[in-house]
């Protein structure tokens, strides 16, 4: 197996370009729990998908992989049926004006209500729905809802005519050539100024294609919607890299904000955050405001928004609306 793979990794070059394949291969040992050759030929694929995942070039099959897998594809199912039954839900997470103390605006988080296993947050479905490609599906549709009661909110309470909400963007998704028209297919129909929309990724979606990445970002601008890089500090791109970037805000990731008042620590990471984002004209968020010592200390920094637990949790929308 390794041989193989060596050979199939080696370079191609194709009308001036070199080109690089990888494989994976799933090998399973024939035991007595075999009687047909269809059983053998389901776990050798079982075990490519786990080589696969776990980015190695070959793997042999174990029990325990089906059982995995098994549980994976009724996930798949389940998820499947989520996006019809409308079992996907958003939540809203307040983000504040730290100067005013004011609501900026809310990000939109997803959540599944699962029948039988109850709420299960985006880190237990969104890598799947990304493996699955049904990321597509899910985003459209909660875009589609965040923007339609961006605009309710608008225009239901005053003073709140230019509320902004924040929508998460896969990187899978936002490879997707698609992506720009389904976009402005939903500004259009939701009739959202698209200036109160702020789409969020992260360094590393926009770093595997750059020059792909700078060309999507601007067609994204141009269809007037905001831009932010979500997590920011945790990704390695680079300065001159981040310059080319059209984006308005970097969202500073929790670790750094829940790192600067513990003892010993101090503010030099977000100081230094504040500083490049001053240089880039950016306006910053801090993620994970916890206590009123790292909001004095943001404050103290020129932070301008924050968003964590010490103003709100991410809320349903009754919830939103009471508060
Ligand atoms: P994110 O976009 O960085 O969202 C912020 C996460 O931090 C949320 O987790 C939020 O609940 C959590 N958080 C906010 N304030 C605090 C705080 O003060 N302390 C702590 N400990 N945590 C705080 P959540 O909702 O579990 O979402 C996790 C990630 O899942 C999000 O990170 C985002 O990357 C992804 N996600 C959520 N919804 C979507 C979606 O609609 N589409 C995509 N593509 N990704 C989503
Ligand atoms: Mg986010
Ligand atoms: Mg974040």
């Amino acid at each position: 197996a390794e041989a193989v793979g060596k050979c199939i990794s080696e370079a191609i070059v194709f009308k001036g370009r070199t080109l690089y394949a990888n494989a994976s291969i799933g090998l399973v040992l024939s035991s007595p729990n075999h009687f047909k050759a269809e059983e053998v030929l389901r776990d050798s694929d079982i075990a490519m998908y786990h080589a696969k995942d776990n980015r190695r070039s070959w793997s042999v099959f174990d029990r325990s992989m089906r059982a995995r897998a098994v549980t994976r594809q009724q996930m798949e199912t389940d998820l499947r049926y989520a996006i019809v039954c409308n079992e996907l839900q958003l939540f809203y997470q307040p983000i504040v004006n730290l100067a005013t103390m004011k609501l900026h605006g809310f990000e939109a988080l997803l959540r599944w209500k699962h029948p039988r296993k109850g709420m299960i947050q985006p880190g237990d479905f969104i890598p799947l729905s990304e493996d699955t490609g049904l990321i597509v599906p899910m985003t459209l549709q909660a875009l589609e809802n965040a923007c339609g009661q961006t605009v309710k909110w608008q225009q239901q309470y005053p003073g709140h005519e230019y509320l902004s909400m924040s929508v998460n963007l896969s990187g899978k998704h936002f490879a997707d050539p698609a992506l720009v028209e389904q976009v402005e297919n939903i500004l259009k129909e939701t009739a959202i100024d698209p200036q109160c929309v702020k789409l969020e990724i992260t360094e590393s979606s926009t770093m595997e294609d750059a020059e792909n990445a700078i060309g999507k970002l601007n067609q994204l601008k141009q269809a007037g919607v905001r831009l932010s890089i979500d997590d920011f500090g945790t990704g390695y791109s680079s300065l001159s890299y981040l310059r080319r970037l059209p984006v308005d805000t970097l969202k500073i990731d929790r670790s750094f904000v829940s790192a600067m008042a513990e003892p010993g620590e101090d503010d030099e990471i977000v100081r230094t955050i504040m500083a490049l984002a001053h240089a880039l004209k950016l306006d910053v968020i801090a993620e994970g405001v916890e206590n009123v010592q790292q909001l004095a200390i943001l404050r103290r920094l020129g932070c301008q928004f924050g968003q964590g637990y010490l103003f709100a949790p991410p809320l349903p929308l009754d919830a939103v609306e009471k508060m």
